[in-house]
């Protein structure tokens, strides 16, 4: 157990990497456990009470915040400043199983994944998220998403390390030029928190992709080379993880380029990390509007008072949010949970996007379900909750094909255990379809 993790603490980059800057400003308090409502006079017939927005989000007053009684349990000497410190947050990660044991009872099947050297994807827990995450549940969601198991040593049929085949489209190392008219573009390969069903757990974490100035600028200078991308998609690792100085000089030399129309930000901060969200952070974004933002989700537990609070301030900023949620076996595979989580994405004013059939890495097989599930939670939403609530449920084709929607045309039929798709340009591509 001792080698796996001290080879994470060696293969992840340090702290450092996401160039922490001290900043005097003050963070919000995140745990606060109410919003505070106008007082309002009497109406009269010349001067009618006009109900202000916020008497709106009633609906949104937090509960009694998981993280407070959290903080009190496992770090009582921690004032509420530090804790609602993005910086602090990102220092104390929990990153060892000597941790993680002091706060949950980690199963035989934990202990061994921890103990093992060959699984690549670091370990990595906010104690924000941490705080999420009840002691006694091996079965919990959230634990089940973040910390290993021994499934992730097993490769099966169908799966690689990179299944979309990004490392043969990247004309830059970390930007990805699939489609004609956008890039992906890796800032860095840092999160906070690391997913156990990344789709780049081949690199998020080893430090590979750095944010260093010279790959920056030669990716920038692709992009400014290329007049056929108006779209460019920041996402990593996780880009709120720069400091402000470096997302906005990214942001404002993608400004300088006349062809880039939009900007979009891949991030999943508001779920792992709210504390990012600061004043300083939302007043710098919205310089460089039109922005837009994806935001990762996977559960209804995410939708916390905190988290909530970081939406608002993005959404108030004029930031249009998107979600994407990838569909995962045992956690969010069910129609009621996914209702569930898209109306609390609703109330925090994200639009749900996306719902991801989990791609095939390497050791994935245990998050994986069958593609007739998520069509039947996608029959079970459509037409029950919103339009708005129903994400599109797309397959990110392997090898490189691109997102294919799963309707009913997207299907041409089966060949053993593979479903043979058609993607946006009539080619067909073979999903390993586990029944
Ligand atoms: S936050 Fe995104 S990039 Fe980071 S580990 Fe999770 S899925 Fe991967």
């Amino acid at each position: 157990m001792a080698q796996k993790l001290e080879t994470a603490e060696k293969e992840e980059p340090p702290s450092s990497l996401c160039e922490i800057s001290e900043t005097n400003e003050e963070p919000p308090d995140l745990s606060s456990t109410s919003i505070s409502l106008p007082i309002f006079r009497r109406s009269t017939p010349d001067r009618p009470t006009i109900l202000p927005f916020p008497i709106h989000r009633r609906h949104l007053a937090p509960k009694e915040s998981k993280s407070r009684a959290f903080r009190k349990k496992f770090y009582p000497a921690i004032s509420s400043k530090e804790w609602n410190s993005w910086h602090w947050q990102v220092a104390n990660r929990i990153r060892t199983a000597d941790r993680l044991r002091s706060m949950i009872a980690l199963s035989d099947e934990e202990e061994r994944a921890l103990a093992q050297s060959a699984i690549k994807l670091p370990f990595a827990v906010t104690p924000y998220y941490m705080s999420l995450i009840p002691a006694d549940d091996p079965l919990h969601p959230i634990r089940r998403a973040v910390v290993p198991t021994e499934h992730e040593l097993f490769k099966g049929p169908g799966e690689e390390d990179d299944p979309l085949g990004e490392d043969n489209q990247s004309p830059v190392h970390g930007l990805i030029h699939r489609y004609p008219d956008r890039v992906l573009f890796l800032v860095h390969d840092f999160c906070s928190t690391y997913c156990r069903y990344c789709t780049r757990s081949r690199v998020v974490g080893h430090g590979s992709i750095n944010a260093s100035q010279s790959r920056l600028e030669k990716a920038i200078q692709y992009i400014s080379q290329t007049p056929t991308i108006r779209d460019v998609l920041l996402s990593g690792g996780d880009p709120l993880l720069l400091s402000d100085d470096k997302l906005e000089w990214l942001l404002a030399r993608l400004r300088l380029i006349p062809h880039v129309e939009v900007i979009r930000l891949g991030t999943k901060i508001p779920a792992v990390l709210p504390q990012r969200v600061t004043p300083k952070l939302v007043r710098m974004l919205k310089r460089y509007h039109p922005l837009w933002m994806s935001l990762h989700f996977m559960h209804p537990d995410e939708c916390t008072p905190e988290t909530t609070k970081a939406c608002a301030m993005l959404a108030d900023a004029g930031i249009p949010l998107g979600s994407q949620t990838v569909l995962l076996n045992g956690i969010n595979d069910t129609v009621e949970t996914m209702k569930s989580l898209m109306h609390g994405l609703m109330k925090m004013r994200v639009r749900p996007y996306y719902l991801y059939q989990c791609d095939p890495i390497t050791g994935s097989s245990h998050f994986r379900t069958p593609v007739t599930k998520g069509l039947e939670i996608i029959k079970g939403l459509r037409g029950h909750t919103t339009g708005y609530a129903v994400p599109t449920y797309v397959i990110d084709a392997p090898g490189g094909g691109g997102k294919i929607p799963l309707l009913p045309e997207g299907v041409i039929g089966r060949e053993g255990d593979n479903l043979l798709l058609r993607n946006f340009e009539g080619r067909c591509f073979r999903y390993p379809d586990l029944q």
